[in-house]
This record gives structure tokens, C-alpha cells and sequence, in this order.
């Protein structure tokens, strides 16, 4: 079988780039689930759709007409990768994460990233619900202050301003309807490895995987 390392943890716990960084190191492919609730949120919001119509928001998620390419995330044909990043996207994202049906709806699309040498997961429920056989599986952790800090240090890198504080609040907020849902809550698999990053570079949290892997 195609090996699988997942990685899932709360928001902002760099879980992306952990996941870009150990891929890159052993060639893998990578998955990055969350972008996939992203886009269901975004084209359902688009289209009018009440988030809070799981059925209606189940469809959206089955037509999704998704591409990534160099990088890039196209939606329909439009180039969607800074929208997707937003923080606004990232509050539909859960609003719709929480429904039953949408998560069916997206499953065999991540089943499909599995392809040889390997695939790098990260999101919630990678460990539990999706990839359940994987070899490694990592519960990764930081602060929330740690986490609205990288997150605010994002966005000024990229020229938008945010008050910490209202990151830390939107971040908390997201957490707590990700652990609290029925449908497939945050919470580590019964085999994963936890890892708090707070106190880490990149690389450390990168080398200590890898020798997890190794093992
Ligand atoms: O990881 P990211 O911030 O992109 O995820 C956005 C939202 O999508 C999360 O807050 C969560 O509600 C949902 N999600 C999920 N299951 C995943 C990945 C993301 O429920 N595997």
C-alpha cells in the first residue's frame, strides 16, 4: 500500500508547513484537506447557498470543480488561491466542515491524493476518519498565543494588517466548533504522536518527523 503520514491539529499550528517541508524531504505528495472545506464554503457562499443547509452546501461539495497546479488553486476556471487563504474562508470552512454530508461528499476526493511514493496529509480528521491505516500519524500543537503570532506575522508579510488579539479570538473560536461538532471533531488518533511546536523552528519539528518516519 501507498505509505500516508497524516498531520492534523487546531488552526494556525503550522501544520501546512510542516506538511510542505517533510513531502518536499521524502518526495511525497501532499494534501491539504482543509483547502478542499475552503473551496466547498467559498462556491457555496458564491452561489447563495445557506451554509447551514447541509444538503444543499453536500451538492456543492460533490461538483466542486477544484484544480491545483503549480502552487495555484483554480475554482471554475478562477484563480482562487489568496481567497481561499482568508480568514473570512477559513470561518466558512468550519461553518460547513461541520456537516455530516459534506464530509462524505469529500472523502473520496482525499482517498484519491494517495498516490505512490507517498502522500502528506494535514487537517483534522486525517489520522481518524480518512486515513485511519497510515504509518505515521502526528497530533501537532502550539499555543494560541504562539498561533495568532505566526498568523499575524503572515499577514503582515503579505501587506494586510489584523490586531493579534482579534486573530487569537477568530482562531479560539474555530477550535471550539471543530472539537465540539458530532461529525468527525478535532481530536488526536488513539496512535498519533502529539507535538507542541511552540518553542520549535520548522526544521526541528521537520527532523523529529522524519526520524519518527524512519523509525
Ligand atoms: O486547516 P484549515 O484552516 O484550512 O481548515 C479550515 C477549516 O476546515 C477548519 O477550521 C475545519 O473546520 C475544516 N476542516 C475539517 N477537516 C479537515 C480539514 C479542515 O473539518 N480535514
Amino acid at each position: 500500500d501507498v505509505p500516508v503520514i497524516t498531520i492534523d491539529g487546531p488552526t494556525a499550528s503550522g501544520k501546512g508547513t510542516l506538511a510542505d517541508e517533510v513531502a518536499h524531504e521524502l518526495g511525497y505528495w501532499i494534501l491539504d484537506s482543509g483547502a478542499l472545506y475552503r473551496a466547498t464554503g467559498l462556491a457555496a457562499s458564491r452561489a447563495g447557498i445557506d451554509l447551514d443547509d447541509a444538503q444543499a452546501v453536500a451538492a456543492v461539495a460533490r461538483g466542486l470543480d477544484l484544480h491545483f497546479r503549480k502552487g495555484r488553486a483554480t475554482l471554475a476556471g478562477e484563480d482562487v488561491t489568496e481567497a481561499l487563504r482568508a480568514e473570512a474562508t477559513g470561518l466558512m470552512a468550519s461553518q460547513v466542515a461541520a456537516h455530516q454530508p459534506v464530509r462524505d461528499a469529500l472523502q473520496q476526493l482525499q482517498l484519491d491524493f494517495r498516490r505512490a511514493p507517498g502522500l502528506v496529509a494535514d487537517g483534522r480528521d486525517m489520522g481518524t476518519a480518512i486515513f485511519p491505516d497510515a504509518g505515521l500519524k502526528v497530533f501537532l500543537t502550539a499555543s494560541a498565543a504562539t498561533r495568532a503570532e505566526r498568523r499575524h506575522k503572515q499577514l503582515i508579510s503579505k501587506g494586510i494588517s489584523a490586531s493579534i488579539e482579534g486573530l487569537r479570538a477568530d482562531l479560539e473560536a474555530r477550535d471550539a466548533r471543530d472539537k465540539s461538532r458530532s461529525a468527525s471533531p478535532l481530536k488526536p488518533a488513539a496512535d498519533a504522536l502529539s507535538l507542541d511546536n511552540s518553542a520549535q523552528t520548522i526544521e526541528e519539528s521537520r527532523d523529529l518527523l522524519l526520524r519518527w518516519w524512519a523509525e
